[in-house]
C-alpha cells in the first residue's frame, strides 16, 4: 500500500543534533533535552516530536515550519525513515 507515515512524522537524531549540530540549531536541541526529560525518553537514538513544537520552534528561529524543517534536513539531523535508520 501507500507509506505516508514514515515522512509526515518529525523525527530527530539525537546524536547528530547534540553532537554535530552547530550554534545554528542551539534552540532545537534545548528543546529536544527537555521533551525528553518530560517523556523520561532518555535511551533513544531518535525523537519523534510533535507537528506543534516544530511550529513553535520556528516562531523562534522566525521562520517557516517548512524552513525550520529544511533547515534540519541541511543539517542531517531529520531522519526520513526510523525503521531503515535501525536497518542500516
Ligand atoms: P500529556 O500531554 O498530558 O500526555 C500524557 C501522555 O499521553 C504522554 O505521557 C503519552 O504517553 C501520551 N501522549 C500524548 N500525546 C501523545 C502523542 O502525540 N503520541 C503518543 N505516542 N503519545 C502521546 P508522556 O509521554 O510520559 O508525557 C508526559 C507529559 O510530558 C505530557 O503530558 C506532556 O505534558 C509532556 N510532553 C511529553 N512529550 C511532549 C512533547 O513532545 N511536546 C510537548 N509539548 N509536551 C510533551
Ligand atoms: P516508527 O515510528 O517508524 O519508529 C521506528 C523506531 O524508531 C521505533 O521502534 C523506535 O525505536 C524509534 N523511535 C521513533 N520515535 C522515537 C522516540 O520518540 N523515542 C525513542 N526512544 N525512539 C523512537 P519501536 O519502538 O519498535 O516502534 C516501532 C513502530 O511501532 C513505530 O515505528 C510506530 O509505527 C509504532 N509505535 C511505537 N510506539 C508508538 C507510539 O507511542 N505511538 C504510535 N502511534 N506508534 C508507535
Ligand atoms: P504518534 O504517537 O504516532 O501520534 C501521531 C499523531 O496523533 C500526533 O501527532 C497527534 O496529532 C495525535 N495523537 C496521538 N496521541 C495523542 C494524544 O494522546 N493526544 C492528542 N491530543 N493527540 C494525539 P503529533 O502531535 O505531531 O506527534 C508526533 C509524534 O511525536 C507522535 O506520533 C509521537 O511519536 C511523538 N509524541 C508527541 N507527543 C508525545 C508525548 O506526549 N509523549 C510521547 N511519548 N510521544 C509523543
Amino acid at each position: 500500500g501507500v507509506r505516508l507515515e514514515a515522512t509526515n512524522k518529525i523525527v530527530l537524531d539525537l546524536e547528530k543534533l547534540y553532537d554535530a549540530a552547530g550554534e545554528d540549531l542551539a534552540y532545537v536541541a534545548r528543546y529536544a533535552r527537555a521533551i525528553q526529560q518530560q517523556r523520561g525518553d532518555y535511551n533513544g537514538r531518535v525523537l519523534s516530536i510533535r507537528a506543534d513544537d516544530l511550529r513553535a520552534l520556528a516562531i523562534v528561529y522566525d521562520i517557516s515550519p517548512s524552513g525550520l524543517i529544511e533547515r534540519l534536513t541541511e543539517q542531517g539531523v531529520l531522519v526520513a525513515d526510523p525503521r531503515a535508520f535501525f536497518a542500516s
